[in-house]
Formats: C-alpha cells, sequence, structure tokens
C-alpha cells in the first residue's frame, strides 16, 4: 500500500512538473494561456506610460526605475529582479541610457536570462542617433526628447505588443493610432514657436545636456553644466565653460531638470545672475497627478516653461 502511494505521489508530482515546464515554455514562448494578460516591464516612467497608451488595461504592466529617479544609474532592486523574469517583454531605451552602473540594464538581463530581440527590445531602434560632443565615439540617449522620434518609440512598443500578444493587435493598433495622432498634433504646434524668439536668447541652459535632440528638432541651441549623468558633474572646469557660454548669449533665465539635484544650478544662477525660470522634466515623469505625469504632459510642460523663460 505504502508503495503505491509513494509511486502514485511521484507520478502526479512529474505529471505536474511537465505541466509547468510547458506552461512555463508557452509562456516565454508568447503563446499566452487563455485570459492570460501579456506581462510587460519598462526601464522607466516615460516608457511605461508609453506603453500603458497602447496596451491600456489588457496588459500587466511594471516599471523598474520609478517617477523622479534618475534612470543613467540605478541599483535594481529584488522586486524588479522578479517582475523582470517573469516579464513576456521588457522594454529599455537603449542610445547608452541604461548603461551607468557598470550596465545596470545588461546585468539585470543576464540575471534573467532573457534574450534581446526576443524578450527585451529597445524603443530607439528606429531613432537616427546623435552624438555626445564630448565623446564622439557615444550616443546620446535623450531621443524622446523630441517628439518625432517620441512617436517612433510608440510605433516599435506597437509592433512588439501586436506579435507578442496577436489576440489583441486590432486593439492595440487603435490605441496607439489614437494616441499617436494626439502627439503629432502637439509636436506641428511646436516646429515654429520658438523662431518667434530671438537667436541670441534661444539658448536652453539645464544641468545634463540632455537636449540634442529637442534642440536640433525645435531650433534652440542646449547648452550644460555636465554631458551626462553618467559623468562627473559640476566640476570647476565645467562651471567655467557654462559661464563663459551664458556670458556670451543674451539667454533670459536657467531651467534645473526634476531628476537631478539642483545644487549646481543653483551655483551657475548665483554666478551668473540670471533666474532658475523652473523645473523641466528629461529622464523621468512627474508623480502621478501632478502636471508632468504623462509622456504628453511633460512634454507640453517643458515645450510651455523654455518658451516663456527664453522669452
Ligand atoms: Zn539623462
Amino acid at each position: 500500500m505504502k508503495k503505491i502511494i509513494i509511486t502514485f505521489l511521484s507520478v502526479v508530482t512529474m505529471v505536474s512538473g511537465v505541466y509547468w515546464f510547458l506552461q512555463h515554455r508557452a509562456h516565454s514562448n508568447s503563446n499566452l494561456p487563455n485570459n492570460e494578460k501579456l506581462h510587460v516591464v519598462t526601464t522607466n516612467s516615460i516608457l511605461e506610460d508609453m506603453v500603458k497608451n497602447v496596451g491600456r488595461d489588457r496588459i500587466e504592466l511594471y516599471s523598474i526605475v520609478k517617477r523622479g529617479v534618475d534612470p543613467h544609474e540605478y541599483e535594481p532592486q529584488p522586486s524588479d529582479i522578479s517582475k523582470a523574469n517573469d516579464a513576456d517583454v521588457i522594454f529599455h531605451n537603449g542610445l547608452n541610457l541604461e548603461t551607468g552602473g557598470n550596465g545596470w540594464f545588461n546585468k539585470l538581463i543576464e540575471t534573467t536570462h532573457k534574450d534581446f530581440n526576443k524578450e527585451v527590445f529597445a524603443t530607439s531602434e528606429d531613432i537616427e542617433p546623435r552624438h555626445l560632443t564630448t565623446n564622439k565615439s557615444e550616443v546620446d540617449p535623450h531621443a524622446w526628447l523630441d517628439w518625432a522620434n517620441g512617436i517612433k518609440y510608440v510605433r516599435t512598443i506597437t509592433n512588439v505588443l501586436k506579435e507578442k500578444d496577436p489576440r489583441n493587435a486590432s486593439f492595440y493598433q487603435d490605441n496607439a493610432d489614437e494616441y499617436i495622432a494626439k502627439l503629432e498634433r502637439l509636436h506641428q504646434t511646436v516646429q515654429s514657436k520658438y523662431l518667434q524668439i530671438p537667436e541670441q536668447q534661444r539658448l536652453l541652459v539645464t544641468s545634463e545636456g540632455a537636449f540634442k535632440y529637442f534642440g536640433a528638432a525645435y531650433h534652440v541651441t542646449p547648452a550644460y553644466i555636465w554631458e551626462i549623468n553618467t559623468e562627473s558633474q559640476g566640476t570647476p572646469e565645467q562651471m567655467e565653460r557654462i559661464l563663459k557660454q551664458i556670458n556670451k548669449s543674451e539667454v533670459k533665465s536657467l531651467f534645473v531638470e526634476s531628476s537631478v539635484s539642483p545644487k549646481s544650478m543653483d551655483k551657475v544662477a548665483s554666478e551668473s545672475g540670471l533666474k532658475i525660470h523652473s523645473k523641466i522634466f528629461t529622464d523621468s515623469l512627474a508623480k502621478k497627478g501632478t502636471t508632468g505625469d504623462t509622456y504628453y504632459s511633460m512634454m507640453k510642460w517643458n515645450i510651455d516653461q523654455i518658451y516663456t523663460g527664453l522669452k
């Protein structure tokens, strides 16, 4: 009797093991079991919001880097690793954004044994990259600050969701079409907005040099204390260089990003005699329920604040 029970139990264990394996394999091959939602993870809140606009309530969504936190340098938490493990799809920006802390994102992907272009996708894959001025061999990650690029991100996201979850393909496409139309309308209104401001005043001074793509798209000259958040920040040489650049221009005010310490920009303000006009958003959205809590809202805020600040 004992033998029979033991044999029975081992057969049950084996069968459930095989079942688990098949389920798990089906999951990673993206043939989602009935009623199971696609599990999507993004590296930051801006990508999270883009994905949310396309997937709405038909996906499970999790963002690794939280609102107000710098996505360049990050230390994944146990909850991030567990969410990444369970993910059907992981979106990152790419273009050198998630490379601080000795490549935190690549390390995370190694830990979870996911594959690039199979489960892990760069939203920037269709972007023509711009390079850093201080290190021409490296690309600048801040492509989403040009709305035309943001629209390309949304198209890439939509294609991946449709491929991974074909049952909801037309739902994703309809949401994307509606969202892209809304982004496109605002993009059109900014095209020539800053040209009304004299060129000597059109210097956009921020802590990090995040506005290369924005500057090229909307006709402002970006200026910064340090070029990218992962290098040394606010050194005496950098302070001297930005103050010279400010003095040569007729710029009327300065800006500081929501996800960096304002200490260095406060110093630039006191030494140049210029005011910090407002906080603007670059690498992270604002807290939910406040201005700048979506990609659309952060861009709208930036565009309006930069316009009044430069004017
Ligand atoms: Zn940045």
